[in-house]
């Protein structure tokens, strides 16, 4: 029988082996006032934290990049911590693309998250893709380029093979990381891990971590971008639909923390987290992680 004091030692001891950890955050341009003091109440929350960056997304044909240029800029200012735009090609030109690239790189933007962006509704084809957009932007200058990677494979793609190779073009044409959609099922990370290895790819694996705080949105969302919904995950948040928010953030962090967990120990170093622009859950996974507010890790 293990020993309270036991079971404290084992703690103590697999939680000094997750050293050395880096961790990435992202957010979205807020739509509302609202949201807006959310956001820079979170970024505020997280900056600390002294994470690789902090990234912003930009909703493809939305037509609104101004405001993660602005988010991104900032975040960039007020906490000096690296910001990172999410760029799509799928609605832009390539001279558009071009100019927001030097203009990235004029106010001291270092770092890019390339994406081709989703397909607007009736559209089956596309003049770029991602891997064309990082080859562009590495032309206008020496970014450092992230780019998406699908473990489950990307919807669109004919096969998981096929979408892999399109992966190895994407750092074939200069990306340096790949940040995957997200996943709950975490020996599916690792098998990907493992095909990239086999198939040479040249890139950081950076998962993509979403602590769930809304299970109804994930699983509506989990069908959108094929990812699979554990049926352990499904009985976790079993009948607490009408429950506080808090119990769901508990459980929704202990499941993160369980993964996080379980890749740091296979020598996962970067995690990407999913902010939806709250701080309370990706904050206790970092602390959990070792990655603390003081700059000791
Ligand atoms: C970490 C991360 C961040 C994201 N951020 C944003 C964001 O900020 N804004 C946003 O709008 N979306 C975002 N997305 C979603 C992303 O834009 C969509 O998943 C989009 O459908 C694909 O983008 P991609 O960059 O992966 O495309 P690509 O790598 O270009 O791949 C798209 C599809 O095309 C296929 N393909 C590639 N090349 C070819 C070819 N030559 N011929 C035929 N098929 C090909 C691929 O296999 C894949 O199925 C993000 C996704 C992730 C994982």
């Amino acid at each position: 029988m293990v020993s309270y004091a036991q079971g404290v030692d084992a703690l103590n001891q697999s939680l000094s082996e997750l050293r050395d950890i880096d961790v990435s955050f992202e957010f979205f341009p807020p739509k509302s006032e609202k949201m807006e003091q959310t956001l820079w109440k979170s970024v505020e929350r997280l900056a600390p934290l002294k994470p690789s960056y902090m990234s912003v997304t930009y909703g493809a044909n939305s037509g609104e990049r101004d405001r993660t240029h602005d988010v991104v800029k900032r975040i960039q200012q007020q906490t000096g911590v690296a910001a990172v735009p999410h760029l799509t090609c799928v609605d832009a030109s390539r001279d558009e693309l071009k100019q927001i690239a030097k203009d990235y790189w004029d106010s001291g933007i270092r770092r890019i998250v390339a994406l081709r962006g989703d397909l607007p509704p009736g559209v089956q084809k596309t003049e770029m893709y991602a891997s064309d957009l990082v080859a562009l932007l590495k032309d206008v200058a020496d970014f450092d380029i992230s780019v998406a990677a699908y473990p489950e494979k990307h919807p669109e793609a004919p096969n998981a093979q096929f979408d892999l190779l399109n992966l190895k073009r994407k750092a074939e044409a200069g990306a340096s990381e790949a940040i995957t959609q997200f996943f709950f099922d975490t020996s599916v990370f690792l098998r990907f891990r493992d095909r990239a290895a086999a198939a040479g790819i040249d890139l950081d694996l950076v998962p993509g971590i979403l602590p769930v705080t809304n299970y109804q949105t994930l699983v509506k969302f989990a069908g959108f971008t094929n990812v699979h919904v554990p049926g352990f995950l499904h009985k976790m948040f079993d009948g607490l639909d009408d429950d506080d928010q808090a119990t769901r953030n508990l459980i929704g962090a202990n499941i993160a923390m369980d993964q996080v967990k379980v890749l740091a120990k296979e020598g996962v170093k970067h995690f990407h987290f999913y902010t939806l622009n709250r701080s309370e859950l990706s904050y206790a996974i970092c602390h959990m992680l070792g990655v603390r507010g003081n700059g000791t890790k």
